[in-house]
C-alpha cells in the first residue's frame, strides 16, 4: 500500500490513511491524498501497469485505498481517445485527439471518481451515499451505490437535464430536486452534511478520497500516447476537479519517471457562468463566485466553486494554462461538428472544442500543437438540445413497392 494519507491544503497537517474525513478538522480547508512515490519508483514497472486489465483500478496504487476487496467498480476509465481530422481542422490545430469520456458506464467523466467514494463508503462501512449534483454525478452515484448493494439520495436544480435524473431515479436514488442553480443546492448541500445529522456518504464535492479518481485522465493520457504527453490538455470545468487532478496525476507520473514533462492545461466554461475563467484572467489567486446567467451548458454551471476552484487556478498558473468561457452557440456548433466525426456529446462536454478554436483564432495556442480534448458527457445525458437540432421526417412507409420508389429518389 502506497497510499500513506491525507494532507491539508491549507495548514499542512496530515492525518491518517484510515481516516473517514472530507475536510480538515483544523481549518476546514481541503484534503489531499498523499503517497509514498519514493517507494512506488522502485516497485512498480509502468509497462507493467498498462498491461494490467483495464480501468480506473489498474492504477490502484496511485488511488486511496486500503481494502482492494472493497472497489466498488462498474467498468469506468479507459475510455476512447481518437484522432480527428475534421475537427482539427475546424479549431485551427495540426493534430486534435479526442478522449471519449461519454464512454464510461453512466454516460460521464464523474464514473472515475465516484467508483472511488463508492468504494471507500464501503471501507468506511456506510449504507447510504449523497451528493449535490448538475446531473452527471447523482446518475453515477445512484449507479456505484445499486452496485454495491447501498442507497443513495442525491440533489440536483430543478432543470435537471430529464435523461440525468431519469437514471439516478431508475438506479434507486431518491431524487431531492430544489429550487435554484447548483451553487445555490451545493451551499444547502454543504450545510446539511456539515450538520452532522445524515449519517450519509458524501460524495460531493469535498470528498478528497473521489477526487483522486479524475486523476486517471492524465494517466491513461500519458500511457495513450506512449508515454509521450501531448501539448496540451482542454477540459469542460465545473469546479475544476478534473483539471486539477489532471495536474496531479501528470506531476505524479513525473515524479515517478514515468513521464519527461508536463502538458499545458486550459480551462474552458460557458461565458454566462465562468468563475474560473475571470479569476484567471484576473490573475487572481482565489475564484470570486460569480452571478450565473442562463447557458445550455448546465453540467457546468456552477457559480461559485469554492476551495475548489482555488486549487483549478492553481493547477492553471502551474501548468502555463488559459482558460476560455465560450457562448451556447459556440458550445452548440462544437456538438454538432462532433456529430460530423460520429461522436454524441452533450454541450457541456463539446466547449472543449469550442474553447479551443476560440483559443487559436486568438493566437493564444499554436496551431502546430498536438492537443488532447476531453468530452465529458454523452449526448444522451442532455438530449433536448440535440433533438431539436433534427428533423424526422413523419412519413412511413408501408409496402415493398413505396420502400422502393423512396429509395430511387436518395
Ligand atoms: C461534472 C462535469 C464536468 C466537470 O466537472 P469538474 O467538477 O470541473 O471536474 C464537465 N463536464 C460534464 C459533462 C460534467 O458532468
Ligand atoms: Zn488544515
Amino acid at each position: 500500500m502506497f497510499f500513506t494519507g491525507l494532507r491539508c491544503v491549507g495548514c499542512g497537517e496530515t492525518h491518517q490513511p484510515d481516516r473517514d474525513l472530507l475536510l480538515c478538522p483544523a481549518c476546514d480547508n481541503l484534503l489531499d491524498a498523499i503517497y509514498d512515490y519514493e517507494g512506488m519508483r522502485h516497485r512498480i514497472d509502468r509497462d507493467a501497469v498498462a498491461a494490467r486489465p483495464h480501468g480506473v483500478w489498474r492504477w490502484h496504487e496511485l488511488l486511496p485505498i486500503l481494502d482492494r476487496d472493497a472497489i466498488v467498480t462498474l467498468g469506468e476509465g479507459d475510455t476512447p481517445i481518437l484522432r480527428c481530422n475534421r475537427l482539427a481542422e475546424y479549431a485551427g490545430v495540426r493534430e486534435l485527439w479526442v478522449k471519449s469520456d461519454g464512454s464510461n458506464p453512466t454516460g460521464s467523466l464523474k464514473d472515475r471518481s465516484v467508483t472511488v467514494a463508492a468504494t471507500k463508503a464501503v471501507e468506511f462501512g456506510y449504507s447510504v451515499l449523497s451528493c449535490d449534483s448538475t446531473g452527471n454525478k447523482a446518475s453515477s452515484v445512484a449507479a456505484y451505490a445499486a452496485r454495491a448493494g447501498l442507497s443513495s439520495v442525491v440533489f440536483c436544480p430543478q432543470d435537471t437535464p430529464l435523461p440525468k435524473v431519469t437514471q439516478a431515479v431508475f438506479f434507486g436514488a431518491r431524487l431531492m430536486r430544489v429550487d435554484g442553480h447548483y451553487s445555490e443546492v451545493n451551499a444547502m448541500y454543504r450545510r446539511l452534511i456539515k450538520s452532522g445529522e445524515v449519517k450519509w456518504y458524501d460524495c460531493g464535492t469535498d470528498n478528497p478520497f473521489r477526487y483522486e479518481g479524475k486523476k486517471s485522465y492524465a494517466y491513461e493520457i500519458a500511457q495513450d500516447f506512449g508515454w509521450k504527453v501531448p501539448d496540451r490538455v482542454v477540459l469542460p470545468v465545473n469546479g475544476g476537479m478534473a483539471l486539477a487532478k489532471s495536474w496531479k496525476g501528470f506531476k505524479e507520473l513525473k515524479e515517478l519517471g514515468w513521464i519527461d514533462r508536463l502538458p499545458t492545461l486550459v480551462a474552458v466554461q460557458a461565458a454566462e457562468c465562468a468563475p474560473i475563467v475571470q479569476s484567471f484572467l484576473a490573475g487572481e489567486q482565489r475564484v470570486a463566485p460569480v452571478k450565473k446567467g442562463p447557458t445550455i451548458s448546465s453540467a457546468i454551471a456552477g457559480a461559485d466553486p469554492g476551495l475548489l476552484g482555488d486549487r483549478t487556478l492553481k493547477a492553471l498558473y502551474e501548468s502555463g494554462g488559459d482558460a476560455m468561457g465560450v457562448s451556447d452557440d459556440e458550445a452548440l456548433r462544437a456538438m454538432e461538428m462532433l456529430g460530423k466525426e460520429g461522436l454524441f456529446v452533450e454541450p457541456s462536454g463539446a466547449v472543449a472544442i469550442a474553447g479551443l478554436r476560440r483559443l487559436v483564432a486568438e493566437k493564444r495556442v499554436d496551431p502546430a500543437e498536438k492537443v488532447v480534448c476531453v468530452l465529458t458527457g454523452s449526448g444522451f445525458k442532455d438530449i433536448d438540445p440535440i433533438a431539436e437540432r433534427v428533423v424526422i421526417g413523419d412519413a412511413i412507409i408501408r409496402n415493398y413497392d413505396e420502400m422502393r420508389a423512396v429509395s430511387s429518389t436518395i
